[in-house]
This record gives structure tokens, sequence and C-alpha cells, in this order.
């Protein structure tokens, strides 16, 4: 597991589940698909969850990797859980940090 500071808005914690990862946010991970955001009036810190087992699969690159970061940071920001405002967040956020190949993942499927 992997616990770092998100560099797209230097302040929402990131947990990167890696292999061999066991507990509670792996088992809350493995119910969905890519990542997820902890967020809301129960929630102290907002955390954004993306599932870094994904590099298993060949195509999968660290670009892939943040833009699912960004969507969850999108969720957080937004205090949304619809999707397209999610990823309109997701994407101005990896436009204004320059990351164009990650925003471009996020566009080109679909969802804003
Ligand atoms: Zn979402």
């Amino acid at each position: 597991m992997n616990i770092r500071t998100s560099t797209l808005d230097g302040e929402t914690l990131v947990i990167e589940i890696e292999d061999g990862d066991t507990g509670s946010v792996v088992d809350l991970m493995n119910a969905r698909e890519n990542g997820f955001a902890l967020f809301g009036e129960d929630i102290e810190a907002p955390i954004a969850v993306v599932d870094g087992r994904l590099f298993r699969k060949s195509w999968f690159t660290a670009d892939h990797l943040l833009a699912i970061e960004a969507h969850e940071l999108g969720h957080i920001h937004m205090e949304s859980i619809e999707e397209p405002v999610a990823e309109r967040e997701g994407i101005r956020l990896l436009e204004s940090a320059g990351r164009i190949v990650a925003a471009n993942i996020l566009k080109e499927r679909g969802i804003a």
C-alpha cells in the first residue's frame, strides 16, 4: 500500500493499493472498479483510493492511474457522487497540471 499526498491538489491523501495488500480498504476496493473516494460529513479528511494492482495489465500506465486519481479527487472537490461531475473536475485538474495524456484518458472514456 502506497500512501501519498496527491500531486494534483497538494492536499488530498491518496492510498494506492498494491499487489498483496489485504485489509478493509482492499475489501472495499474489491467491491468496486479502479478507485473510490471517501468523503463527506463522517470523514475527517477525504481520501482517494486507487487500485495500483491494475499495473498487472500490460496496457495500464502511470497516466491511467493518475486519471483514476483525478476522477476520485473530482468526487472529493465537488462533494458529488455524480460521475460526470467528478469526471469534469478530474479533467480540469489534469489539464491544470499539464497532464494532458491522463486528461485525454478521461475524455476518451466519455463519462464527462
Ligand atoms: Zn466516480
